[in-house]
């Protein structure tokens, strides 16, 4: 069995305000059941801009090695997420450059804590996709990623609205055709904008186009993200737990991996959560535990038996 390549885990949320004892409850719940992946969310953290308030330092130096050391074994794969606050769709001068800022500081942090990759959101289209201009501006920040010096590789992650950058085929094709750079692969926003990975065809077919773009090995893994789901018209209403909502195909997707010989070449990063203000038992880490005692257990499922829900726009 390949379950010893497996790279399976779960965020934790960190900025200037994490304290050391909020983090290590977490860091403890993650070592008892011997997940190996952690992804730090910096989410809510910004650079300081005037006219803003109520921002989240990006953590320290010295807060990001005090973390590395509540962690007491040290075979994690470690990545970062980045603010929300990163644009590659804008065209204001200003805005891109403040997207640099906050990529810039990401980095930073990644670096110091061993980080693999930095996902991020690339963001939205108030009128049509402009797939050159966000091209142009992902090269740009590669090469300057390079010339700083920083070691961390960038992911801007599939977009779970419609009008979001951007959907699998467009980002593996952009990404693929930059050196060095890889792609986030949420199969929960794929679903959420009609990607069509209700079937195992979709599936290995994003397989084959992810093999061909990039040099994906057990050191160099492809980011992919998990977790339920719910959909409305203009794709991802919310994140929930695997089951609920709109039912994304995660066992059909893990079968397709294991059959094909993916589990290696991937990153797995459970997403759910319990929407607010609903009673449900479960969160990220069971959800995890969920995947990993799917794989474990043999079993392989080659139809989705879920309804996607109100989606009428199954494309690619
Ligand atoms: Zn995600």
């Amino acid at each position: 069995m390949k379950i010893l390549t497996l790279s399976l885990g779960v965020s934790l949320s960190f900025s200037r305000f994490l304290s050391q004892e909020k983090a290590l409850t977490k860091i403890e719940e993650i070592e008892k059941v011997k997940l190996n992946s952690v992804e730090f969310g910096l989410l809510n953290c910004a650079i300081g801009q005037a006219g803003f308030s109520g921002i989240i330092p990006f953590p320290t130096e010295k807060q990001a090695q005090s973390i590395l050391k509540l962690f007491r074994n040290n075979n994690y794969y470690f990545s970062v997420h980045a603010p929300y606050r990163i644009s590659a769709t804008t065209e204001e001068e200003s805005k891109l450059k403040y997207s640099k800022s906050n990529l810039s500081a990401t980095l930073k942090v990644t670096d110091w804590l061993g980080g693999h990759h930095v996902t991020f959101h690339a963001g939205s289209f108030k009128k049509k996709h402009n797939n050159k201009h966000v091209d142009k501006v992902l090269k740009s920040w590669e090469k300057w990623r390079q010339d700083k010096g920083y070691n961390a590789i960038l992911a801007p992650e599939v977009g779970g609205k419609y009008n979001s950058f951007a959907d699998f085929f467009t980002l593996v094709e952009i990404t693929g055709g930059i050196d060095n750079c890889l792609m986030t692969w949420d199969i929960s926003h794929d679903f959420a904008r009609g990607g069509k990975i209700i079937d195992e065809e979709g599936i290995l077919t994003r397989l084959e186009k992810l093999d061909e773009a990039f040099d994906l090995n057990p050191s160099n893994r492809l980011p992919m993200h998990f977790s339920g789901m719910v959909v409305g018209k203009t794709g991802e209403k919310h994140h929930t737990l695997l089951g609920k909502g709109n039912g994304v195909p995660w066992e059909l997707v893990l079968s397709v991996l294991k059959e094909q010989n993916f589990l290696s070449k991937v990153n797995l990063i459970c997403e759910s959560k319990v929407p607010k203000g609903e009673k449900m038992s479960g969160n990220a880490i069971s959800d995890a535990l969920k995947a990993r005692r799917f794989l474990e257990s043999g079993q392989i499922v080659k139809k989705y038996k879920g309804k996607p829900g109100n989606l009428h726009y199954y494309f690619t």
